[in-house]
């Protein structure tokens, strides 16, 4: 039966991809987003209705419980760009950790009692060990993943206090974008590996800068878990049939328990594109581990998720998505950025 299911941040990256696989399953989607990075463009689906606003609004927060009465809430809304984080902490606090207390207690009021959380792995910290699982200790080395952290530890009080069950989905490196090109990563600032490299290759930006190339690893530079936009999407679709039988609040990580490393990915740009990554090789970034990468068993056993797409598909699906008319920009119509 189609469930009313409220998203905040439905227009922005991950969000948007899962709206629309929540809409094809059929259930009723209402997105609330600020649009500050979402895009109107990005809400795809004609039968969803987009609402623009601020979660902390109490008033628009009451009025879109009373009119549409969620039985889940999908929560993307966040800011997320680590160093931003470290100079404006207050930005982040109020509205990664703060904000969202507006929903839940609307959500309590009106016994909405499912909430699915866009955690992160870099709750985590420095890894301990590698691959990481759930039970990794959570020592956030910045203000982002404090602030995500901070959201986890409030959901734990609010199932114990209210009875709102919540997954936390703990992202890995999401990457990757529709498989039609309708869908895409359009970030600005963009600061991710994958359309750094596709942008250089069109000639959009100079070049790609390696952040350090003497780390502890094969090749020197920083292993990570890059996991596709349709895999993310697809668990949040996994984890709202676990709440809708039962399940508890739980904590799952989302990544592919396979590392690809700057080189690699460089590399697959390179078979992609059939072009050159203009290169240039930099010093370490501050605060990048050498690896991060997920065990991402649990996803298996208590959503019944696994990974369905690798690296290789997300430098495919992004080239793609930069190849449209569009360029890989919502609202654009000129020229395509690289050869389809
Ligand atoms: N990276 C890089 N050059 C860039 C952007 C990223 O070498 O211009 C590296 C970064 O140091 C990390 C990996 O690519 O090892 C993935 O970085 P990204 O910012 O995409 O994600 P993060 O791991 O920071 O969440």
């Amino acid at each position: 039966m189609a469930q009313s299911i409220l998203v905040t941040g439905g227009a922005g990256y991950i969000g948007s991809h899962t709206v629309r696989m929540l809409t094809d399953v059929g259930q009723k989607i209402v997105v609330l987003d600020n649009m500050v990075y979402g895009h109107p463009e990005a809400v795809v689906s004609p039968e969803v209705m987009l609402v623009r606003g601020e979660m902390a609004d109490e008033e628009l927060v009451e009025r879109l419980f009373q009119e549409h009465a969620p039985q889940a809430v999908v929560h993307f809304a966040a800011y997320c760009y680590v160093g931003e984080s470290v100079q404006q902490p207050g930005k982040y606090y109020r509205n990664n950790t703060a904000a969202p207390l507006t929903v839940l207690d609307a959500m309590r009021r009106h016994g909405c009692d499912r909430f699915i959380f866009s955690s992160t792995c870099a709750t985590y910290g420095n890894p301990e060990y590698v691959p990481m699982d759930e039970q990794h200790p959570q020592n956030p080395i910045n203000p982002y993943g404090r602030s995500k952290l901070m959201l986890e530890r409030i959901l734990r009080d609010y199932e114990h206090a209210h009875g709102i069950r919540s997954v936390f989905l703990r992202y890995f490196n999401a990457c990757g974008c529709s498989l039609d090109g309708v869908l895409g990563e359009d970030h600005d600032p963009e600061t991710h590996l994958i359309p750094l490299a596709l942008r250089a290759v069109s000639g959009e930006r100079d070049k790609l800068t390696v952040f350090g190339t003497d780390y502890d690893t094969p090749d020197g530079t920083c292993i990570r878990d890059y996991i596709h936009v349709l895999d993310l999407a697809d668990a949040h679709v996994k984890a709202l049939e676990y709440l809708n039988g039962g399940g508890q609040t739980t904590a799952c990580n989302l990544g592919t328990g396979d590392g690809t490393s700057v080189k690699q990915i460089i590399g697959l740009a390179e078979e992609v594109t059939g072009q050159p990554v203009p290169v240039e090789y930099g010093p370490r970034r501050p605060g990048d581990p050498p690896r991060l990468v997920a065990a991402a068993q649990k996803a298996k056993d208590v959503l019944g998720w696994e990974a369905h797409y690798g690296a290789r598909d997300a430098v495919e699906t992004a080239w793609n998505w930069m190849s449209q008319p569009h360029g890989g920009r919502y609202g654009q119509t000129g020229p395509a950025a690289g050869p389809a």
